[in-house]
């Protein structure tokens, strides 16, 4: 074959997430999210939480960046008028691999970042009444905000970090990621075993109880300890 000599359109820029204590970026290549990874959330969403791990995926190009010390934008998404936030723990690979145990897991990680998934509830309950596909709740444009990624060895014990949300500085999220029914590195385990990961996967490890609505013109400030405070403001669709 030979090589690609000129595209009948512009490629899409390379979708990259700024990384703490370097000028170089992480390239982003896909986003999977793991469903009903804590207990309480997993009731809260009327099941027991007693279930292997399961798994969804977002477009790359549905990332936010926010930059540290910055306050992002979120537009209201269209077709919905019960938007989600849920404050996740997300993980950014840096070396690939099939089948990788638990044990080995921690090897692949790069670093990790705060992300919100957000979600057009309504429609992922549609779906899910329908036993159809969560896409039009869970991958619309502008789903995947996420701060800087901190190198592993920078990001203190995450494994045992508080995770939490305020809207309008009040407290909605908070919990801690030792919460997590599968960790790290079984997440890892799990869906390595379905998909060959790559440098530059994330994965939103899941999020905790109290998720909930937001509207435009509301602030949200996220964390999880170690990996620094994302802020965005919900901004009315165009
Ligand atoms: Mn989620």
């Amino acid at each position: 074959m030979s090589a690609i000599e000129e595209f009948v359109f512009s490629p899409p820029s390379v979708v990259s997430v700024p990384v703490v204590g370097t000028g170089a970026r992480f390239a982003v290549h896909r986003i999977y999210c793991v469903g009903r990874n804590y207990e309480e959330h997993a009731k809260e969403m009327g099941f027991t939480g007693r279930e292997p791990p399961f798994f969804f995926m977002k477009p790359t190009d549905a990332v936010v960046v926010v930059n540290s010390g910055e306050v992002g934008s979120l537009p209201y998404p269209r077709l919905t008028s019960n938007l989600h936030h849920e404050i996740e723990l997300v993980v950014a690979i840096g070396k690939g691999g099939r089948n990788i145990a638990a044990a080995e897991a921690l090897q692949h990680v790069y670093g990790y970042a705060v992300g919100l998934d957000m979600t057009r509830r309504d429609l992922q309950n549609d779906m899910k009444k329908q036993g159809r596909p969560w896409c039009i709740g869970k991958a619309f444009d502008h789903s995947a905000p996420i701060g800087p990624i901190t190198p592993a060895a920078l990001a203190g014990d995450v494994a045992k970090a508080e995770i939490w949300l305020q809207v309008n500085g009040q407290d909605r999220q908070r919990s801690q990621v030792s919460q997590l029914i599968w960790n790290i590195a079984e997440t890892i385990e799990h869906l390595s075993a379905a998909w060959d990961l790559q440098a530059g996967d994330l994965i939103f490890t899941g999020t905790p109880a109290g998720v909930g609505a937001v509207v435009a013109g509301d602030s949200l400030q996220g964390g999880v300890a170690g990996l620094g405070t994302l802020q965005l403001s919900v901004v009315a669709a165009q």
